[in-house]
């Protein structure tokens, strides 16, 4: 199957395609062409969000004796290239992964927050905290866990809108701002992000390396400083720790 090994494609819902909804098998049947999104597995581990048409190929007497599977690539990061260069020039990127370093993102944040003090345009963080993460350094070493901050960093910066912002916040700490996102969003969108890092795996270990993350959500109130905006995310992704990891929690009355 293309699951193992080549694409590991999983859906929107993060279940693998081969796993009894498997479009060749179909089109093979049927020979209806088919769309789907998609999240296939780059080489190093990341997930990668692409549209995929799958449409069958018929000899000339029509019968159908294959199929062609066309991706196209669907993340926005392209879209952010200038900014991105601009924001390197400003030492506001974080050089091992490649995503804002936490004075950068705190740029973004401010500048989300003067939006929302002037046009009222909502928005909101989601908190990532890598589960475990010093056990991967702890049993493979420091450079492993290095390619894995990179895997989960592109898993994150790939798969976000191109007015979002992703920023190393620490170690194994990530915030991911969505813009122009309500209160009940939120957590949606965190947890797909969730799903796609559970998924992402470096290869070459034993079944290959995955991680999984902890996040937490918060919206943007008026009374919000910045700190009391991430320190709310925070104190919500100790909540989705405690819940056994792997998991969003979003911030209620806290
Ligand atoms: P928890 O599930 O509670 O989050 O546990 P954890 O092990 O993920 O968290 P902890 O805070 O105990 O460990 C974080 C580790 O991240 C410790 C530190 O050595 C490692 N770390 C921080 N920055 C880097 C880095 O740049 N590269 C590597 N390889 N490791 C880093
Ligand atoms: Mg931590
Ligand atoms: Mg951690």
């Amino acid at each position: 199957t293309c699951s193992s090994r080549a694409l590991e494609h999983v859906d929107e819902d993060g279940s693998a395609c081969c796993d009894g909804k498997c479009r060749a098998r179909a089109i093979l049947a049927d020979g209806r062409p088919r769309a789907a999104f998609l999240a296939i597995r780059h080489r190093n581990g990341w997930r990668v969000p692409v549209s995929s048409r799958m449409i069958p190929l018929r000899s000339d007497d029509g019968r159908i004796v294959g199929l062609a599977d066309l991706f196209s690539d669907r993340s926005e990061h392209e879209k952010n290239r200038e900014l991105l260069e601009r924001y390197r020039s400003l030492s506001l990127v974080d050089p091992l992964t490649g995503v804002l370093n936490r004075r950068g993102i705190e740029t973004c944040l401010d500048a989300r927050m003067d939006e929302f003090t002037r046009h009222q345009w909502p928005f909101g963080i989601a908190f990532f905290d890598i589960d475990g993460f010093k056990q991967i350094n702890d049993r493979h070493g420091h450079e492993v866990g290095d390619r894995v901050l990179v895997m989960v960093s592109r898993t994150l910066s790939l798969n976000i809108r191109s007015e979002d912002a992703v920023g190393r916040w620490g170690g194994e700490e990530f915030v991911v701002l969505f813009a122009n996102a309500h209160d009940g969003e939120l957590a949606p969108y965190a947890d797909r992000l969730r799903m796609l890092v559970e998924t992402s795996r470096l290869d070459g270990f034993d079944g290959g390396l995955g991680v999984t993350v902890s996040a937490g959500v918060a919206a943007i109130t008026p009374q919000d400083t910045r700190s009391s905006l991430v320190d709310r995310a925070d104190r919500c992704m100790y909540a989705a720790k405690r819940g056994g990891g792997n998991g969003v929690a979003v911030c209620s009355g806290c």
